[in-house]
């Protein structure tokens, strides 16, 4: 298991103007929130990690939410400045912040950009402003070409949109509009998420109730063959299961996570992992603001096994279509192979050709056929 500091870092902003109605991520609306509080405590969550595990080198940060976005130009300021306080960031680092394109006008974007960030993720979703609508975002078409001029006029080229599919009442031809408008934009990167229906979600009560028209399992399907197809097509490397980029516009940050490598986790109902063991923050915002005033603001932490462990490394690292490497395994469980650990789902997978070899890393990676399966493969890991 590695051990070193980590050198990514993720900050959690759980705030948003609304709540979508797909959402199930920490997330609350902004309005009466104090925010100011919550980036005290943030700032102060910062000082007590590192304090208790000094960073080295950060290579990567990654803002998300909620929607970091909705912080005014003075807190995005004042925000990014304390990011810097107390985290080395590498000259060279990605430093990405989630963005709402209805929330990101030039004075905020250069705020941004003047404070690290040289690289957006904008949750777009689709093209389609009815659409939009039904699953409850606040901004539309308009605002989406608006936020993509306004960063590249702040300077900052590195971008990249977020699509859905499998939304109620959107056809493979709505979807096909919508991925022929983002590859006019031309960005370097594009992540294409299906839609899932989570507990807690209004979705979810519709769906309970019958009155969540969602497009049939076959055009689900069609919808993510026609993605990679219209991406691929396009030049982009399908290098994740739901991530296409050009050359080296891959996410680093989100590469640490299916490479199974440690990152710090700050912020209400962050995730972290470091040093063998996972925490997950406490998520509402007065518990968090009170339990910052004295201590990290944890949740949980729980110790993984190396079984545990092994299992995520393949169960994430399979995501990515190079897929996992043996080197990378025994970097992280000496003296262990994938083929001891794992021969049984292994052979299973392979006869059933979901997998095949991956000379490239030395070790297995999805196969055509097992692409869009990637959920059956994944869990074959899980004991
Ligand atoms: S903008 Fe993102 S985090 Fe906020 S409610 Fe919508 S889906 Fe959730």
């Amino acid at each position: 298991m590695l051990t070193h500091a980590p050198k990514a870092l993720y900050i959690h902003i759980p705030f948003c103007t609304n709540k979508c109605h797909y959402c199930d991520f920490t997330s609350y609306v902004l309005k009466g929130q104090p925010v100011d509080a919550y980036l005290d405590a943030l700032e102060r969550e910062m000082v007590m990690t590192a304090e208790a595990l000094p960073p080295e080198e950060i290579r990567t940060v990654f803002v998300g939410g909620g929607t970091p976005t909705v912080l005014t130009p003075p807190q995005m300021e004042r925000f990014l400045a304390s990011v810097k306080r107390h985290f080395p960031i590498h000259a060279d680092a990605e430093f990405t912040m989630e963005a709402n394109p209805g929330t990101t006008d030039l004075d905020k974007l250069q705020a941004m950009r003047a404070g690290g960030v040289n690289r957006i993720s904008f949750g777009v979703q689709s093209f389609d402003n009815g659409l939009l609508e039904r699953i409850g975002r606040i901004h539309n078409v308009d605002d989406v070409y608006r936020s993509i001029e306004n960063a590249r006029t702040a300077g900052v080229h590195n971008l990249s949109i977020d699509l859905m599919f499998g939304l109620p009442g959107q056809s493979v031809e709505q979807l096909s509009d919508s991925v022929a408008k983002a590859l006019a934009l031309d960005l370097p990167h594009y992540s294409l998420y299906g839609l899932k229906v989570e507990e807690n979600t209004l979705f979810h009560a519709l769906y309970e109730r019958n009155e969540l028209p969602l497009p049939p399992e076959e055009d689900e399907l069609a919808m993510y063959m026609l993605l990679i197809d219209r991406l691929t097509g396009a030049g982009y490397g399908h290098y994740e299961i739901s991530n296409f980029a050009k050359p080296g516009f891959e996410s680093r940050h989100n590469i640490t996570y299916w490479r199974n490598e440690p990152y710090y986790g700050l912020g209400a109902g962050a995730h972290g992992y470091a040093r063998g063991e996972r925490h997950v923050n406490i998520k509402g915002i007065q518990p968090y603001l009170d339990a910052a005033a004295s201590r990290l603001p944890r949740l949980e932490t729980n110790a993984v096994s190396e079984e545990e462990a092994m299992e995520d490394f393949m169960m994430v690292g399979l995501r990515m279509l190079r897929g996992v490497s043996g080197d990378d395994f025994a970097r992280q469980f000496p003296d262990r192979t994938i083929e001891d650990v794992f021969g049984e789902p292994l052979a299973r997978l392979l006869k059933l050709g979901l997998i095949e070899s991956a000379d490239a890393v030395g070790g297995y990676r999805l196969s055509q056929k097992g692409i869009p399966l990637g959920n059956e493969v994944f869990g074959a890991f899980i004991s």
